[in-house]
Order: structure tokens, then sequence, then C-alpha cells
């Protein structure tokens, strides 16, 4: 705590005496451009792996970056992802696993949460991607298993992610973009998936204009 408390000083007399015009002009209201829906693990910032600035996400986390389907869950999420879309009108949608996940490796291993009755409970909320592994990925086993995982994962979270109405009506307009995103801890990398070729590829290996290429389909959108 002690680190926290020195920080806080730091911040107030160093941070916000250099930029106090861009911290108080933030007072006036949010206007952030993209929900980012990621685990609660403490080493994946996404204003940090991002270089966002406050105010450009709309930042939603979780044990296991999991977005629950409308009507399972009267928690939280539902209502960051209405918010997010409906009164603050964010265009971009990124749900981003990661690698080394341990809300992910506990989804695969029920058996070893008998004394985390609650994680036990909210990974619920995951069991079609448990499901997916056991009954489609039997062959593979190791970090094989678990890069098929959390790649499974993050697209069943963006299934998922297009059952919340405010998101369907979204789409429908086209006014709306996803992203499975996957941030790769020991590369300082993110995969991002594309409808277009069916797979994740580096953001980092491609130029600014291919990169924001590699989106989630909108098959709602009404062609004009
Ligand atoms: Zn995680």
């Amino acid at each position: 705590m002690n680190s926290l408390l020195s920080g806080i000083h730091q911040f107030h007399a160093q941070v916000f005496e250099r930029e106090k015009d861009f911290y108080t002009q933030l007072v006036a209201g949010q206007s952030p451009s993209t929900l980012f829906i990621g685990c609660s693990d403490s080493r994946v910032d996404p204003t940090i792996i991002t270089q966002s600035d406050l105010g450009e996400l709309f930042v939603l986390r979780n044990a296991g970056n999991i977005v629950p389907p409308h009507g399972a869950s009267n928690g939280g999420e539902p209502a960051a992802i209405e918010c997010a879309v409906s009164a603050l009108g964010v265009k971009d949608i990124v749900i981003c696993g990661h690698s080394g996940c341990g809300a992910l490796q506990a989804m695969m291993n029920p058996e070893k949460m008998s004394r985390l009755p609650l994680v036990k409970s909210w990974l619920n909320h995951a069991e079609a991607t448990r499901r997916i592994l056991e009954e489609n990925y039997a062959h593979l086993s190791g970090s094989d298993l678990i890069d098929v995982a959390i790649r499974e994962h993050v697209l069943m979270q963006i299934e998922n992610l297009q059952t919340h109405p405010a998101v369907a009506v979204k789409l429908q307009r086209g006014e709306l973009t996803l992203h499975a995103w996957i941030y790769l801890m020991e590369a300082g990398d993110i995969l991002a998936y594309s409808t277009e070729d069916g797979g994740f590829a580096s953001l980092t290996d491609l130029s600014l204009k291919e990169a924001t290429k590699r989106t989630v389909a909108n098959v709602r959108r009404i062609p004009a």
C-alpha cells in the first residue's frame, strides 16, 4: 500500500501539476471512442498496452474477460456495455484476452476451484468455451491447447457480446465495429482476429491501414 500512497503524492505534485489543463478539461465529461473489455489481471493494463490517454477508453475488466450473454447476468457487465454503447456512443468494442490467463486455466480445470465457489460460478459463463475445447480439441494438450483456448474464448465472448440489444442495434446500423484481440505478454504484442481470413495476426507486423481492417465482420448490417 505504501507504494500506492507515495504514487498518489507523486501524481498530484508532478503529473497533475504539469498537465493541469488536460486533467481539468476532463471534468467537463467523457467521450471515449472505444469500449475495451479485458481481464482483471494486474499485468494487462489496457491504457498502457494501447498507449491511450485518460478519456479514450471506457474499460470493463473482470476475471477472464468474460461477456455473459444477454440475460445471463444482472451484474455490472451488461450495464457497462449498455452505458458505453447507448449513452456514450463508442464506435469500437475490443474484447482482449491474453497469454498466461489464470482465469482461463481455472475454467479449463474446474475441479481445482472447490475453494473458490464464486469464481467457479462466474467462470460458468465461459462454459461454452470449455465445451468447445473438450469436444473439438481433445487431441491437443499443453501450450497448443492453451493457445487455442485463448483464441476460442475471445471469439466466444464476441458472440455473446452480439446478444446484447444495445450492441445488436448499433451493429445493424453499421455504427459499431467489433475487435477480438489477444495480448501476448511475453512479446508486448497484440494479435487481432479478422473474419476475412479467419485467423489472428500480429498488429505490430502490419501497417496502420492493414491493422484497421482486422475486425470482426458485421453480419447484421443491412446492405445499403
Ligand atoms: Zn486473465
